[in-house]
């Protein structure tokens, strides 16, 4: 945990969210700004800054299934969606605790902009 970490403060429920799904390592919730229908972030419970970091493959294996969870809930796995990680400044990684972004309910251009 990290004490200052945005993200942190969710899983804390300092900071309140829209919480989707939880279990025990992972949490998901509504982005406050979404792109979408559906845009959710998932996210370790665990602090980890950004996928450069990432500790080992369970880490990562729980968020990516969790999303994939998420999106059959929604309703969205046969229209289709995307999951994104934004790793450093120039895929523009704005907080600094790992979240894979989970897109769907519309059309979604490729390649990203
Ligand atoms: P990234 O740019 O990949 O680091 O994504 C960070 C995401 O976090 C952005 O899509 C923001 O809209 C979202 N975000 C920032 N603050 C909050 C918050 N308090 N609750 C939910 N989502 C947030
Ligand atoms: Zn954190």
């Amino acid at each position: 945990m990290s004490s200052d970490c945005l993200f942190c403060r969710i899983v804390r429920r300092e900071i309140p969210a829209t919480i989707v799904r939880e279990d025990e390592h992972t949490l998901a919730f509504r982005d406050i700004d979404p792109k979408a229908p559906t845009h959710v972030l998932v996210i370790p419970k665990t602090h980890v800054a950004s996928l450069a970091d990432a500790p080992d493959a369970s880490t990562l294996g729980r968020v990516l299934l969790a999303a994939a969870q998420i999106a059959k809930d929604e309703g969205i796995e046969t229209s289709g969606y995307r999951t994104v990680i934004n790793t450093g400044a120039d895929a523009g990684q704005t907080v600094h605790h790992v979240h894979v972004h989970l897109l769907g309910g519309r059309h979604l251009k490729w390649p990203p902009g």
